[in-house]
């Protein structure tokens, strides 16, 4: 059994996904559940499981996500109001142990989130 994640395996092409944008080192998909008109995945081709286990090594990287999350709003056209979200921990929702940044928009965003 391969001990690669879901998201591994879609940026290896084992898993078909929507790609929006492809560099050396993330890809952005549409997510498969959009929870907003536009609802993308920032996710680093590095397998960090989560920001709270992110090292000071992936300092680059992680910059790099919120760079990219910008760039790709502004490509899908919601760069007027967007939201960027990480899910930490099971009590955050998080479902994918391979860190990946929300980008949401295209409707209205409540605050307080749920
Ligand atoms: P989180 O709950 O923060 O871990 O987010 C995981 C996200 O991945 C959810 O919004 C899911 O809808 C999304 N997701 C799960 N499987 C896939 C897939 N095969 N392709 C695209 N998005 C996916």
């Amino acid at each position: 059994m391969s001990g690669k994640t879901l998201f591994s395996k879609i940026i290896d092409r084992e898993i078909p996904a929507r790609i929006e944008h492809e560099d050396d080192h993330c890809v952005v998909i549409h997510d498969i559940n959009p929870q907003a008109p536009v609802h993308v995945l920032v996710i680093p081709k590095k397998p960090i499981a989560r920001v709270g286990e992110a090292a000071e090594a992936d300092q680059a990287v992680l910059g790099h996500l919120l760079l990219t999350a910008a760039k790709v709003a502004e490509k899908l056209k919601i760069a007027d109001g967007f939201r960027v979200v990480i899910n930490n921990g099971r009590d955050a929702g998080e479902t994918v142990p391979h860190l990946h940044v929300h980008v949401l928009g295209g409707r209205s965003l409540a605050w307080p989130p749920g």
